[in-house]
């Protein structure tokens, strides 16, 4: 009975502690999205990066304004 108990508590502190912190990747830098998010590939350098991050532009995403002008110089 003891045990039971004892086991009972664990999974509690487990699920409260799940509770009040929400799956994040520690260390990485903080943002107001949640989850994990898709990533994208900069077709221009190739870098992989989550798509909030990332430049949308015509048909294609890049990671930086730097390389999406590089790929499609404007006119
Ligand atoms: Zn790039």
């Amino acid at each position: 009975m003891k045990y039971l108990i004892l086991i009972g508590v664990v999974f509690g502190v487990i699920w409260w502690i799940k509770l009040s912190r929400p799956a994040k990747p520690s260390g990485s830098a903080g943002g107001t999205d949640n989850g994990p998010q898709p990533m994208v590939r900069c077709a221009h350098c190739g870098l992989h990066l989550p798509q909030n991050e990332a430049i949308a532009s015509n048909s294609a995403v890049y990671c930086s304004d730097a390389h999406r002008d590089l790929a499609e110089p404007r006119a």
